[in-house]
């Protein structure tokens, strides 16, 4: 029998020598994944990198599909679906697995060139849910693309490497911040203090800060100002993930969420082997900010490659799509909110999450009364329990912090609204949205685990 009394245990109790070697090897490899991933269009190569040399092709280069056949969908760079081919009819059903590749950041605005106080300064918008005050006086980094109108895309990456310089955002000093600490802290700082300072030298010519400064852009990247108009740079922070502890058991990292879930993702469907069902991974964009746009998960492109499925399995016919959506089931693989020893107060401690403490689900997420929730079914949260217990896998069952607190959301409900059965499944996250987020080696492992063994799973759902 069972135990009576539900003894929720850290996970790194229950382990060898052994598998805490594999535990740390595996978040080694992830700990690369996240420097070289500091934005969705990195994170997006990387994943495709990994894909290829994994056995997947482009779908769009594949004229028929049959089981064993791995393939995938690369959306403009942003996004990725990844399909492992079944024997069974797609129509039967097929496992998904959803996690997204964008993070809290700063973009550039299309002008973001100025000078004022004798400094050279990008203005910038910030992107997702961030508190702006983490974002002053931090080492931080440009990434990303500028395209010109004849179509040349000039790459930007500059304050990863020791030898780069930094760019910063300054805060007023102590002696002179009265005003400011009386400030609620969400307006001690405001959107429009996020300037970047990027230069301090003038133009011997005309004494412009601005002008030397673009006249160097000029010089390293051949652009002009008016080339921002058709960029996407993001400032995201120079530090690099690393090791969090004495003992080693945790990352501290800019852009966990998502890419924790994102990476244990991509390492799950790459180990998945031919199945009766069809696996698919779904890396999205756009989940930050709504997941709207056509590299959102709201877009119609995720509906485009199901249906490039169903053509090439020769399975396509009227309704086909909407039959394959509510024969499917799906974990939404995104964050959760970690227990933080400081702030236990908005957490309610006996439906929380503790990192070290496996992978979390989350039945509902939403707020104030399960308002915007997709609210799993509880013959689903059965079925998921099933595949975690009869695999040993440690898991967890929480919500994101006490009611009426706040709360949050994910892709889930996105694709529950198609008519699959969905739960969220992921990494519980302290100081989640923060420049430097904490999370356990033991849980990024344990999804690893807990999304292959969904993957490998194959049974109906009793209602
Ligand atoms: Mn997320
Ligand atoms: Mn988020």
């Amino acid at each position: 029998m069972k135990d009576i009394i539900n003894k929720k245990e850290c996970g790194w109790k229950s382990i060898d020598e052994s598998k805490k070697n594999e535990i740390f090897a595996f978040a080694d490899s992830y700990i690369k994944f996240l420097n070289s991933s500091k934005t969705e269009r990195e994170a997006n190569r990387n994943i495709i990198k990994t894909l290829n040399e994994n056995g997947f092709q482009d779908i769009n280069e594949m004229t028929s599909l049959k089981a064993g056949d791995k393939v995938y969908l690369n959306n403009r760079g942003k996004s990725v679906f990844a399909a492992v081919i079944g024997h069974q009819k797609l129509t039967d059903g097929v496992n998904i697995i959803g996690a997204h590749i964008d993070s809290p950041r700063l973009d550039l605005k299309p002008n973001p060139v100025y000078e004022d106080a004798h400094l050279a300064l990008f203005k910038t918008h910030y992107y997702g849910g961030i508190k702006k005050y983490q974002w002053t006086t931090i080492p931080l980094a440009i990434h990303g693309v500028v395209v010109k109108p004849d179509k040349e895309k000039i790459e930007v990456n500059i304050g990863e490497d020791d030898n780069d310089p930094i760019f910063t955002i300054t805060d007023i000093l102590p002696h002179l911040a009265q005003k400011q600490y009386e400030k609620k802290i969400g307006e001690a700082i405001n959107g429009e203090s996020l300037n970047l300072i990027i230069g301090s030298i003038p133009d011997k010519e005309n004494d412009s800060v601005k002008e030397n400064i673009l006249k160097l852009l000029n010089q390293k990247y051949g652009i002009v100002e008016v080339d921002f108009y058709s960029s996407e740079l993001e400032i995201v922070p120079a530090f690099k993930a690393r090791d969090l502890g004495f003992d080693r058991s945790m990352i501290a990292s800019y852009g966990q969420d998502d890419r924790v879930c994102a990476y244990s993702l991509l390492e799950s469907i790459i180990s998945v082997h031919t199945m009766d069902i069809t696996s698919i991974a779904i890396f999205s964009d756009k989940e930050e900010i709504g997941s709207y746009g056509n590299t959102g998960m709201y877009s119609e492109m995720f509906d485009q490659f199901m249906n490039q499925l169903l053509d090439k399995t020769d399975e396509n016919i009227v309704g086909a799509l909407n039959k394959v959506y509510c024969h499917s089931k799906m974990l939404s693989a995104d964050v959760g909110c970690g227990v933080d020893p400081n702030y236990q107060d908005v957490s309610e401690l006996n439906n929380s999450s503790y990192i070290g403490y496996g992978v979390e689900i989350n039945k509902y997420t939403g707020s104030r009364g399960k308002s915007g929730a997709s609210d799993a079914n509880a013959e689903f949260v059965a079925y998921v329990r099933n595949i975690f217990e009869k695999n040993s896998i440690i898991y967890q069952v929480s919500e994101l912090g006490k009611v009426d607190i706040g709360g949050g959301g994910t892709i889930a409900y996105i694709l529950a609204n198609k008519g699959m059965d969905v739960i969220d499944c992921g990494v519980p996250v302290i100081s989640m949205h923060s420049p430097y987020e904490v999370t356990s080696k033991y849980d990024i492992y344990s999804a690893y685990l807990a999304y292959k063994a969904f993957f490998e799973s194959n049974e109906k759902i009793t209602y």
